[in-house]
């Protein structure tokens, strides 16, 4: 699927479950990342929170689930577990980043503010490829009582054990394509992060010491 980006000029990475192992990453530091390659990351603290930053400097920003860049020196990069990393990527153009995507931050509008920061750049929604890469689908994700309500309704599915089914990519779906992004040029990934344990680490399958993968998007000269 991460060739399914017509600027040929932009890459992106998704280090699944074999990469991290293999590379002992699984505990993983970023600084741990600067040693892999000499590369210029650029990293969120990830809160869960909306907010996406656009910066043209190397480093970590705090409170951020979302980065942008349009310096070819940069390497964007995410952490994921069952969230969805969202990669974005101008189709002719330097101009690209990586969102953290959970239900909360999901639901919270992560998507929205996204927009919102591509916008306010200059460019337009409908130039960008997108794509969801591998994550926890509707297959193993279900809430509780407790958040249902959070939920757009037309989302939930009961579930014959008194909980609900949600399609969190569907949800992402619907919200790129409300917000002005183009749906034929969002592209996602089947693969159920939950499921399928041979190739993923999963919050959900693993707790909270699961481990983690990585998302990255940068420039290929
Ligand atoms: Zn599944």
């Amino acid at each position: 699927m991460f060739e399914n980006i017509s600027n040929k000029s932009i890459k992106v990475k998704f280090l699944a479950k074999d990469f991290m192992l293999k590379n002992r990453l699984e505990k993983l530091e970023y600084s741990s990342l600067h040693d892999l390659s000499n590369k210029n990351f650029l990293i969120p603290n990830q809160t869960h929170s909306t907010n996406v930053t656009y910066s043209n400097i190397p480093g970590q920003i705090d409170n951020c689930d979302g980065v942008f860049t349009s310096n070819p020196k940069i390497v964007c990069c995410i952490k994921v577990a069952d969230c969805m990393p969202i990669f974005f990527a101008h189709h002719s153009l330097i101009f690209y980043g990586v969102v953290h995507a959970g239900w909360k931050g999901l639901i919270e509008g992560i998507l929205k503010e996204t927009s919102v920061l591509i916008e306010g750049r200059g460019y337009k929604l409908n130039n960008f490829d997108i794509l969801i890469g591998p994550s926890i689908q509707k297959c193993c994700f279900e809430i509780s009582n407790d958040v249902v309500s959070r939920f757009p309704s037309e989302h939930i599915k009961p579930k014959p054990n008194g909980k609900f089914m949600i399609d969190l990519q569907d949800i992402a779906f619907q919200e790129l394509k409300n917000n002005g992004f183009n749906k034929n040029k969002i592209r996602i990934s089947n693969d159920c992060s939950y499921c399928q344990k041979d190739k993923y680490f999963s919050f959900r399958r693993n707790g909270k010491n699961a481990g983690r993968m990585i998302g990255l998007i940068s420039f290929r000269p």
